[in-house]
């Protein structure tokens, strides 16, 4: 009887617990902002000391990722993961110059996406993107003649593609990777060594520069870099190409922007319109349209350098002591204005 009784305590405390922890990760997560920013208690993980003494960099010399002992500055297959403080700037400018690059950025604006974002985003571009290197903007768009023409700084250019507008805003967003891969085998990719691809719904605030240079670069995401791996918005249904066992997944990245060289974009590109085009045969799609198939490219294929999310940065989370100083902010989401 006794034990009965004790046994039935046990499950009622069992249960009261597991109801609390549930609330609280529910309201940390999607509840009370404030509470959110419990989560940067959450350990990042450590960058190993002789690792971090030693890793070099094309782009910036030496980095110092000791100088940020507060977060993860490099990767476990030896990546670093790049936060204000940890480069040189005028070293990564000097070095880039040195190799005579022109830098691509990509962007879609199609539909209302246009009006709303893309003078914001070029303009301030003008002002934070590789300044004093040589650009290219490709504006990819259904209506060219609505492109915003202003004035560029010296060895920049613009050119406007255009593209068909898809009926559903998640095609839109999935037929870029198709479009940045035949781009990326035409012009743009004669004429430029390395690419950056963007959303349109963000403008810069900060200095972007040579420094987010590599052979390939992910961008974690500023929603998720706190939180452990088994509780990130990756694709879990196994008949997607995107799917990653619960076991799987070393970051969340942001889809708003990755970069690399041209030959490493091609790669990643085809990869992703091959594995859209996969799971549309099967009538499925990923739980984050083209960001869950990006997510699945790096699992396979490391990025050789990872941006903190101080490079792209969601005012809505507010400010932290860590996040030093954002390059990109998101614009606020109005889906309800520029999404059918
Ligand atoms: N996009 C567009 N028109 C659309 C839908 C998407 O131009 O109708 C482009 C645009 O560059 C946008 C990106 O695709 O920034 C991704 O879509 P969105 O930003 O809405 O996705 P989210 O960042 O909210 O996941
Ligand atoms: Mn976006």
């Amino acid at each position: 009887m006794a034990l009965k009784e004790g046994l039935r305590t046990w499950k009622r405390h069992f249960r009261l617990l597991f109801l609390l922890i549930v609330g609280l990760s529910g309201l940390l997560l999607y509840g009370i902002p404030g509470l959110r920013h419990l989560e940067i208690f959450i350990p990042m993980g450590t960058c190993p000391p002789a690792r971090m003494l030693l890793l070099r960099d094309n782009f910036t010399g030496l980095l110092r990722l000791w100088a940020r002992p507060e977060v993860l500055t490099c990767t476990s297959w030896g990546a670093p993961i790049i936060w204000d403080g940890t480069f040189d700037p005028d070293m990564a400018q000097q070095e880039a110059i040195q190799q005579n690059l022109t830098i691509g950025l990509t962007v879609f604006a199609v539909g209302r996406y246009l009006e709303k974002y893309l003078a914001r985003f070029l303009e301030t571009a003008e002002q934070h993107f590789m300044v004093g290197q040589r650009v290219v903007y490709y504006v990819f768009t259904e209506r060219p003649a609505a492109v915003p023409r202003r004035p560029l700084g010296p060895g920049r250019q613009l050119r406007v593609e255009r593209v068909l507008r898809e009926r559903r805003w998640q095609d839109v967003s999935m037929e870029r990777m198709r479009t940045l891969h035949a781009a990326l085998g035409g012009r743009l990719g004669r004429e430029a060594q390395f690419v950056f691809c963007m959303d349109v719904d963000q403008y810069f605030s900060g200095a972007f520069g040579p420094e987010a240079l590599a052979e390939s670069v992910a961008q974690l995401h500023a929603w998720h870099y706190h939180w452990p791996r088994r509780l990130l918005p990756y694709e879990r249904d196994a008949r997607s190409a995107a799917a990653l066992a619960v076991d799987e997944g070393d970051f969340y990245y942001h889809a708003a922007l990755f970069g690399g060289s041209v030959a490493a974009l091609r790669q990643l590109t085809a990869h992703c319109a091959r594995a859209q085009q996969q799971d549309r045969a099967r009538g499925i799609e990923a739980r984050w349209h083209d960001e869950s198939h990006l997510n699945k490219y790096f699992w396979l294929h490391k990025p050789a350098k990872v941006l903190s999310p101080e490079f792209c940065w969601s005012p809505e989370i507010g400010q932290r002591a860590e996040i030093r100083h954002p390059r990109l902010l998101w614009a606020p989401k109005e889906y309800a204005l520029v999404r059918d």
